[in-house]
């Protein structure tokens, strides 16, 4: 098989960069290991900043987010027995994030490349990338029991944290930045309404906890745990209740619990490999780096690395300009290690650590005092929160 951009995994970048390419009418195959089934059952992100929604609009998949995302003009700090509203759109002229999870984003994505006839080569085995030093490198597979190769101009890397794509990079041309944290996230997913219309971040001597939701009747909650714990040892009750301890009472109160439809545990980790790219292969998303989910700025991260390889290649095929190619890491990694300081910047205000002591859980909640009794402070979280903007590539 031939084509133009052949791409690694079927996850959200590779779907959107796949949609984009091809209304632009740039020829590309997907080439994902899991079956499509596998792929939506994965329960993840759900906040999309408004560059990810206008990206996600302008690959003609807009239609069910503007019908059926909330879009969100503020969220919740609760720290020390109270809560204080980040007024997005106020302090932000007017930007807002949307609630919408992940999995509709694929869904969607699927569905319109199914509809325009893209190709998606699912459950491919062994996938290895090669020469990527030419100017014809490929990509060998097995699938079916049968070898097959696929020849392209370039590779996009869309192929998660586990994937083949960084791993292909010799280790000496690759520079990795890792900060694993002592502790993950349970994830409780259940059909009950949200105990708050907007997001709640809350700090709590006990832990850090997050009332977040997917639509009016259903919602996603987190509470810290240790890196060790274990799903099989967290009922229902238990995590009902250890939520309810770690918020403040007038949410407390409110909430409505319910019988779990999905629980996991979510490992916390900050990662960036330097650079996004080498030879004719381009990293993107989580393929290049991770941030904890704090800030929610995983899956937008993966938006904008898709937005800066899009318009680069739009002017490699429409205008020749190959010499755009070399500059698509320094972009990205400008916007991604702004997105990594403020996830590890929220996380380590909101989390407990091993050694938070009295005196760290004071200079925490000052902390959060001091910005959210500031314009400037509220402003900062802000503007960070919405999304900072794309660089534009010219
Ligand atoms: P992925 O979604 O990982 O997709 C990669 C695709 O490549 C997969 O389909 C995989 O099967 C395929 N693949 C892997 N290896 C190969 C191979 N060798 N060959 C072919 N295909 C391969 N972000 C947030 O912003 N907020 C959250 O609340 C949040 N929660 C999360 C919870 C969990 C448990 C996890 C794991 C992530 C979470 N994230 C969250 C991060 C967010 O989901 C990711 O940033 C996002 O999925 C990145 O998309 P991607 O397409 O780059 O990678």
């Amino acid at each position: 098989m031939k084509t133009q951009v052949a791409i690694i995994g079927s996850g959200p970048s590779g779907l959107l960069l796949g949609q984009l390419l091809q209304r632009a009418g740039i020829a590309n195959i997907i080439i994902e290991r899991k079956d499509p089934a596998y792929i939506l059952s994965r329960i993840r992100a759900g906040v999309l900043e408004q560059g990810m929604v206008e990206l996600l609009r302008e690959a003609g998949v807009g239609a069910r987010l503007d019908e059926e995302g909330l879009v969100h003009d503020g969220f919740e700090l609760a720290f020390d027995g109270r809560c204080e509203r980040i007024d997005l759109k106020h302090l932000t002229q007017g930007k807002t994030v949307m609630v919408y999870g992940q999995t509709e984003v694929t869904r969607d994505l699927m569905q319109a490349r199914d509809a325009a006839g893209g190709t998606t080569l699912y459950d491919a085995d062994d996938v290895q990338l090669h020469d990527l030093k030419t100017d014809r490198p490929y990509v060998t597979f097995t699938r079916n029991g049968e070898s097959q190769r696929v020849d392209c101009d370039y590779i996009a890397g869309c192929d998660g944290f586990h994937g083949v794509s960084r791993q292909s990079i010799p280790a000496d041309s690759l520079k990795v930045f890792e900060r694993v944290y002592p502790f993950g996230w349970l994830g409780v997913l259940a059909d009950t309404p949200p105990v708050n219309e907007e997001l709640v971040y809350a700090n709590h001597p006990r832990g850090f906890a997050l009332c977040s939701m997917r639509s009016p009747t259903r919602t996603r909650y987190y509470v810290q745990v240790g890196a060790e714990e274990k799903v099989e040892d967290w009922s229902d009750e238990r995590f009902w209740n250890e939520l309810k301890t770690r918020l403040p009472n007038h949410l407390a109160e409110r909430l409505i619990t319910g019988p779990s439809i999905e629980k996991s545990i979510a490992p916390l980790r900050s990662f960036v490999a330097e650079p996004m790219q080498y030879g004719q292969l381009f990293l993107l998303g989580d393929a290049a780096h991770i941030v904890p989910p704090t800030g929610a700025k995983g899956l937008n991260l993966a938006a904008s690395d898709v937005s800066t390889l899009y318009r680069i290649l739009l002017k490699v095929y429409r205008e020749g300009r190959t010499d755009l190619l070399q500059r698509y890491s320094q972009i990205c990694l400008r916007r991604v290690w702004k997105a990594e300081r403020f996830s590890w910047w929220m996380t380590s205000l909101l989390h407990k650590f091993p050694d938070t002591d009295d005196f760290s859980q004071r200079i925490q909640q000052t902390e959060l005092d001091y910005y959210v009794g500031s314009q400037a402070g509220r402003q900062t979280i802000a503007e960070n929160y919405v999304g900072l903007p794309y660089e534009a590539v010219e």
